[in-house]
């Protein structure tokens, strides 16, 4: 696909045009993992690796219900949490990796969940994607821009980036949007992802960039993830 050069400031400029359209096409973007703390934010995150939004929101209700805090799931039991989050991929992992966070937080941190990309990604379970969600959504200041599956195929169709790797499509975004966009900018466009410009049948028509995306009506296999078998995608 031959695409036109562009300066980076006129690229910045379409950025941040296309980013303002869909943010007004998606005005209540935001993160749809169900918490009512930092703590809780950080431990659904970290469940929600390789899973969908929707089956870690089934199950923190009970899990946050008896332990919602991180003092008393770093007294927890690993056979109850794996029950209580059995129905998530992974779980057996993803519960060594949240009682050995509380227990990090109870030791290093006051039982607070501290506000540094550095200090979060020190936490079991915790990379840079799950740090910057809890750094933008509690915080207001992420570290960089929230790669996820749908940030990484809709930044292509839009021809933000031309790469497939989520660390450099990160670089590419945050060296074209302002900082100040780099939180609302990944809820918009997993927003968008999740309800117009799916992986499979993006709906092109009722999208509000298609007049500025390089990718309109021809997107079905630009941003998808070449498969050389017949596993499902994870689209939370
Ligand atoms: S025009 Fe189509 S491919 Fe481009 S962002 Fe909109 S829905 Fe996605």
């Amino acid at each position: 696909m031959a695409t036109k050069r562009i300066s980076r400031k006129e690229a910045k400029a379409r950025a941040h045009e296309t980013l303002m359209r869909l943010r007004k096409q998606h005005p209540d973007a935001h993160c749809e993992l169900v918490h009512r703390d930092a703590f809780e934010l950080l431990v659904a995150t970290v469940l929600s690796a390789q899973t969908t939004d929707v089956a870690v929101n089934k199950a923190t209700p009970a899990l946050f219900k008896k332990y919602p805090t991180a003092q008393a799931l770093a007294k927890a039991e690993t056979s109850d949490v794996e029950s209580l989050i059995s129905t998530i991929g992974m779980y057996r992992q993803k519960t060594k990796n949240i009682l050995g966070l509380a227990r990090k937080l109870i030791a290093e941190h006051g039982g607070h969940v501290p506000s540094t990309l550095d200090a979060l990604v020190a936490l079991p379970g915790v990379g840079r994607k799950t740090a910057n969600v809890v750094l933008g959504v509690i915080f207001g200041q992420p570290e960089g821009v929230v790669v996820d599956t749908h940030v990484q195929r809709i930044s292509q169709r839009l021809g933000w980036t031309s790469s497939t790797e989520p660390a450099d499509i990160e670089k590419n975004l945050c060296s074209i949007l302002p900082r100040e966009d780099w939180d609302i900018a990944s809820h918009t466009i997993i927003f968008h992802g999740r309800r117009i410009c799916s992986a499979r049948k993006p709906q092109c028509d009722k999208c509000s960039v298609n007049d500025a995306c390089p990718s309109a009506f021809n997107a079905e296999h630009v941003g998808r993830k070449v498969r050389s078998t017949s596993a499902t995608p994870k689209h939370g």
